[in-house]
C-alpha cells in the first residue's frame, strides 16, 4: 500500500495524526472535518496515497465506486436524514487544500453553494 510520509491525510489515515473517526476498513478511512461548515461535515479517504481525480484512472475504479457507494449509508448514520451534498476539490481551481483525495459530505443545513466559505 502506497502512503505518503509527510501527507497530513496519510498520517490521520495511520492514526500518526488524531481524528474524529466515522469509519474505517481496509481501502478506506472516514472522518468529521476538523472545520465544518455545516453540522454534519465529514471527509472521506482512500487509505492509499492519490493527490486527486488528476491522478486516478479505470484502475481506480473499484476504489473510488465503494468511496461513492458509501456516502449514503454513512450520511443516514451522521444525521442526514433529509439529503447532503458530495463535493471533490480538485487542484488549484478546485480551490484544493489537502492534496490527498478525499470526498466531502456535507449535510444537515447545507451551504447555499459548496464549501460556503471560499
Ligand atoms: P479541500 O482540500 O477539499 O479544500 O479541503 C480540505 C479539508 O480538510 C478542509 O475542509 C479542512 O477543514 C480539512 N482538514 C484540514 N486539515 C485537517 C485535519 O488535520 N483534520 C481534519 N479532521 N480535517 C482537516
Ligand atoms: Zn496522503
Amino acid at each position: 500500500m502506497t502512503t505518503k510520509p509527510d501527507c497530513i491525510f496519510c498520517k490521520i489515515t495511520r492514526g500518526e495524526i488524531p481524528s474524529r473517526k466515522v469509519y474505517e476498513d481496509e481501502d478506506v478511512f472516514a472522518f468529521h472535518d476538523i472545520q465544518p461548515v455545516a453540522p454534519v461535515h465529514f471527509l472521506i479517504v482512500p487509505k492509499i496515497h492519490v493527490e486527486n481525480l488528476y491522478d486516478t484512472d479505470m484502475r481506480h475504479q473499484a476504489l473510488l465506486g465503494k468511496i461513492l457507494g458509501m456516502t449514503g449509508q454513512l450520511a443516514r448514520e451522521q444525521g442526514c436524514q433529509d439529503g447532503f451534498r458530495v463535493i471533490i476539490n480538485n487542484g488549484k481551481v478546485g480551490r484544493q487544500e489537502v492534496y490527498h483525495l478525499h470526498v466531502h459530505v456535507i449535510g444537515d443545513q447545507v451551504p447555499l453553494w459548496g464549501m460556503g466559505r471560499r
